[in-house]
């Protein structure tokens, strides 16, 4: 596995790319493996991959790019699939100088790389109650954003109150949550923005209580959840109301596909909306048996089931698809 290197050398990058990161203080990786970096621990390598060490390394690559190159962001890649080819272009991925958590009054101001769990366990400990739906979900702020993430009746939109975030011109602007666009698992976040922090408002609460809560929490997931699996979280969105009266995972079940397998990947025998990595399985394999119950599932009841999950990359590897 090749290990993530300092600019300080920057032979192996491409020369239109060696001006764009000299100086820069971040890592920058070419044919960086990112398997090991997603939950489904599938996929192939980001042509080139840079973890930037604050918002000022990030707006110098941002603006030096200049839309250049194509740019993909990672957050803690619990919902998305990497194809087997990799990604090309730049994949960045926001680090630790990302991820600090302060008080302000009865709001967190957090950063975009936080993980929601670590989040909802620093509410608890400020006595912020509001948060403790993030508890069960194991992804980064900056996806939570991105994907309106929510569970047990609660969602970002809820408790969001701006983001910060850096456009494609390296341009910081703060933006209110009806200018975010949230809604059932999605906003209308410009896909090439990057955000850096948020702000998230609570009501004062009593640990002990919060604490109880995210236990719970905890062990309804346990249960009805492949919590310890390697899987991406919902594949499918829910449909509207007005289309069906079924979640996603019921067409799944009645169209017979709970269990089924591809190559490596199968659907969860516990939540069938859920596709799990048995071991093996590859991105094509995820894909193939995603593809393959949407179209079970239209067959069976005539509705079209949408990704939740997101997929990037090329299903050959980047080097073949340059050449
Ligand atoms: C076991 C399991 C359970 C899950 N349960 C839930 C659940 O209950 N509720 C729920 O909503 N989700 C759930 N998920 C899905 C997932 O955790 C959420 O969608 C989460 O918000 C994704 O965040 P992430 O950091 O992992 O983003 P990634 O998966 O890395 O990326 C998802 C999207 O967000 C974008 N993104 C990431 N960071 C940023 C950023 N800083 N700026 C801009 N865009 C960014 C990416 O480009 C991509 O488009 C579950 C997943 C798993 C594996």
């Amino acid at each position: 596995m090749s290990t993530l290197r300092t600019p300080s050398d920057l032979t192996d990058l491409p020369d239109a790319l060696r001006s764009i990161f000299t100086g820069i203080r971040g890592k920058v990786t070419p044919d960086y493996p990112l398997a090991s970096r997603t939950w489904f621990r599938v996929g192939g390598n980001a042509e080139i991959y840079f973890q930037p060490v604050d918002t000022d390394d990030l707006r110098q690559v941002i603006q030096r790019l200049n839309g250049t190159w194509p740019v993909t962001l990672l957050g803690a890649c619990s919902n998305i699939i990497v194809r087997d080819g990799g990604i090309p272009g730049i994949t960045i991925r926001l680090g630790r100088g990302f991820s600090q958590i302060t008080r302000e009054d009865n709001s967190l101001i957090v950063g975009a790389a936080a993980l929601d769990v670590t989040v909802a366990e620093t509410a608890a400990l400020e006595n912020f109650a509001g948060l403790e739906f993030l508890s069960g979900i194991p992804g980064s702020i900056g996806g939570a954003v991105r994907m309106n993430a929510g569970a047990y009746g609660a969602e970002l939109s809820d408790v969001i109150g701006w983001a910060e975030i850096m456009t494609s011109s390296g341009e910081i602007c703060r933006l209110g949550v009806n200018d975010l666009g949230l809604s059932y698992r999605t906003s209308r976040l410009p896909a090439d923005a990057i955000v850096l922090r948020v702000c998230l408002h609570g009501t004062p609460g009593q640990k002990e209580h919060i604490s109880a809560r995210i236990a719970e929490i905890k062990a309804s997931r346990e249960n009805s959840q492949p919590v310890r699996a390697r899987t991406g979280g919902s594949t499918f969105r829910n449909p509207p109301a007005e289309i069906s009266s079924l979640k996603a995972w019921q067409l799944i079940d009645a169209a017979g596909c709970r269990g089924l397998q591809i190559g490596g990947a199968q659907v969860s025998e516990k939540h069938c909306n859920f596709l799990i990595n048995t071991g093996s399985a590859t991105a094509t394999d995820l894909e193939t048996l995603g593809e393959t119950v949407k179209s079970r599932v239209y067959q069976q009841s005539g509705i079209e089931l949408h990704w939740e999950i997101r997929r990037y990359g090329v299903p050959s590897p980047v080097s073949e698809v340059r050449s």
